[in-house]
Order: structure tokens, then C-alpha cells, then sequence
């Protein structure tokens, strides 16, 4: 087959891990940085134009599209997709994923554990919300953050509202959310791909921090997850519309509840900690998938 893996740089672990495992597969991999990709949205005959060459005869695409990069990103792939090229996830789930209060809209709607959050606008009416979370401690959440940054425990109802105060007045979007402090600082991230997860591992944050992001310090190890919490990911994903995905979780007293959906999850960390071969399994299913034309993962 002929694969695409759309992605900013080719020196990055997961996109040469999943070079290298389509090329042992026997296939012919080509990495295309999207944002240098071009394209007539209008012509009869769609094309995606790179270093000056139409991409013909691209079978697959693998998309890693980096957060900052939604917009034209997902443009890429819908481009694509408009191709009839099979893409691992599609453009609207990945657009979807990366708005977390929306994510967990669609979670909730289909029963899926979640920590009792909230959000807002104004601040007139700070202390509704804190009470509609079950008051302090509770966890504050810049909508706008990945790997952690924005993420603040506030202990108390008085600092809550402060930091609530203050991330409104820089006119940010917020979550407010239960403490789940059971979790003790740790998170399990689940790979799902195809609807199976084929590899999970644990999070355990720094000493003295609640956050269990490897970019804060965290460690991993390899996990086995309980089916409850296995369902948990696979139905995630599938809520999501998304077929590769890295779902975290809490271990909570109410079960599992999901943090987050990742639609371009690392390789490295999942690789290195369980010694599962994930690269190999994603190229394992896209060979399964892509079968032109097939229906699309649309959710209402
Ligand atoms: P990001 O997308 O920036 O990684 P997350 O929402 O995943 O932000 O939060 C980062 C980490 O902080 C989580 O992996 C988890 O360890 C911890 N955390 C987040 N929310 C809660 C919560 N409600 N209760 C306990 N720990 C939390
Ligand atoms: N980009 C990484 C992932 O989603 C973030 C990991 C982390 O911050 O711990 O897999």
C-alpha cells in the first residue's frame, strides 16, 4: 500500500516508528508535512498538491495533526477524505476531540464515567458552580491547556474562587470539576485502536503532584486495566467517532471516569512502558480498513 503520514516532522518518535513499522510491513511510507500541502477545494478532480507534485495513488492516511494545527490540519484530511483516501481517524473526529468541553458533552450523553464538572461564562454566580461540583477541593481547567499547564487543584472554596476570578478576567474558558483524590496523582492511558485497546499504561505524577502527565515529571509503567475500565475506552472512542485513540482515565470511587480523548496520542511513552509494538498494530489495521469507501464514523 501506499501510506501518508501527515505530520510536521519527520524526526518525531511516533511518526519514524511509524515509518519504519509500514516499511517492515512491506509498504511504501511517505511522511507529508500538511502544512506545506496545497490543494484546489474546488476542482472536479480533488487533489492535495505537495512539494509541487499532486498526491495520486495514496491508499491511507495516517494523520498527526499537531493541537495547534486543527484548522489546517483537518482541512488536509478532508481533503482526502473527499479523494476517497481511507484516513485512520477522520477529519470531524479529530476537530471534535480537541474541543474538551464538547468531548465531554458527548461522553456524558452516552453514560460514560466522567468527574462531576462543570463550566461557565460569567463569574457573577461562582459559588452555583462550585456548589453544582460538590464544592473544595475541587479541579480548575483552562480549556485552551494540553499537558497539564492549566490544570490547578484549588484546596479551598475561597482560592477556587480566586483562581476562577482570575482565569475569567484573561476572558479564558474553564472547567470546574470534582477532585477525584483517590487517584492518588495517577492516570491510566488505554490505546484503542480498531475498538480494542491494545496497550495501556500507568501515570504516576511526581511526588507531591496531582498531575500525572509525563511532561510534568510523571513515570510510567505497564497496566492491566479491569474490563469495566477497558469498556470504558473502547466506548469512549467509539462515542468520539474515533478509531485510534489514547482515552485517560482516573481510577475513581465511582469507577473509571475519562479525563480526555486524544486522537494523536504518542507513541513513545505507551511504547516504551508496556513493550507493545503499537506502531505495528496501527499499520496492521489500517491494511484491514481501508478498503475505499468505506462508511464514515459520523455521529449526529
Ligand atoms: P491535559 O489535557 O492538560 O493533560 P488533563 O485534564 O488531562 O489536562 O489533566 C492533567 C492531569 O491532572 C491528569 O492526567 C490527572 O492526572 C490530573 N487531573 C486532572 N483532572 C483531575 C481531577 N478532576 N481529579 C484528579 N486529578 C485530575
Ligand atoms: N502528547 C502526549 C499524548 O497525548 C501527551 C502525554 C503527556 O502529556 O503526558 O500522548
Amino acid at each position: 500500500m501506499r501510506i501518508a503520514i501527515l505530520s510536521q516532522d519527520a524526526s518525531l518518535y511516533s511518526t519514524r516508528r511509524l515509518k519504519q513499522a509500514g516499511k517492515q510491513r512491506g509498504h511504501d511510507i511517505r511522511v507529508v508535512n500538511y502544512l506545506r500541502c496545497y490543494m484546489n477545494i474546488t476542482s472536479h478532480k480533488p487533489a492535495v498538491v505537495y512539494q509541487g507534485q499532486p498526491l495520486t495513488d495514496i491508499d491511507a492516511v495516517i494523520p498527526r495533526i499537531g493541537a495547534s494545527r486543527t484548522f489546517y490540519g483537518t482541512a488536509v484530511v478532508r481533503q482526502f477524505e473527499v479523494m476517497g483516501v481511507f484516513s485512520t481517524n477522520e477529519s470531524q473526529a479529530i476537530s471534535r476531540s480537541r474541543d474538551k468541553l464538547r468531548c465531554l458533552q458527548i461522553l456524558a450523553r452516552e453514560g460514560i464515567g466522567l468527574p462531576v464538572t462543570g463550566c461557565a461564562h460569567a463569574t457573577e454566580d461562582i459559588d452555583g458552580l462550585i456548589e453544582t461540583v460538590g464544592g473544595a477541593p475541587l479541579v480548575i481547567k483552562l480549556l485552551e491547556g494540553t499537558q497539564g499547564i492549566g490544570v490547578v487543584l484549588a484546596e479551598t472554596r475561597q482560592a477556587a474562587k480566586s483562581v476562577i476570578e482570575a482565569f475569567r478576567g484573561l476572558d479564558a474558558n474553564i472547567l470546574v470539576q470534582e477532585f477525584i483524590e483517590e487517584a492518588k496523582g495517577a492516570d491510566l492511558r488505554c490505546f484503542v485502536v480498531g475498538g480494542k485497546v491494545i496497550a495501556a499504561m500507568k501515570r504516576q505524577g511526581a511526588d507531591g503532584e496531582f498531575r500525572s502527565n509525563l511532561h510534568r515529571g510523571g513515570k510510567a509503567e505497564s497496566i492491566k486495566l479491569t474490563p469495566e475500565e477497558r469498556s470504558t475506552a473502547v466506548r469512549s472512542s467509539k462515542a468520539m467517532g474515533l478509531r485510534v485513540a489514547g482515552v485517560d482515565l482516573l481510577r475513581s470511587n465511582h469507577g473509571p471516569v475519562v479525563m480526555e480523548v486524544n486522537s494523536s496520542p504518542g507513541l513513545e511513552g505507551i511504547e516504551q512502558a508496556t513493550g507493545v509494538d503499537v506502531a505495528d498494530k496501527i499499520i496492521e489495521f489500517v491494511e484491514k480498513q481501508s478498503e475505499p469507501k468505506k462508511t464514515a464514523d459520523r455521529i449526529p
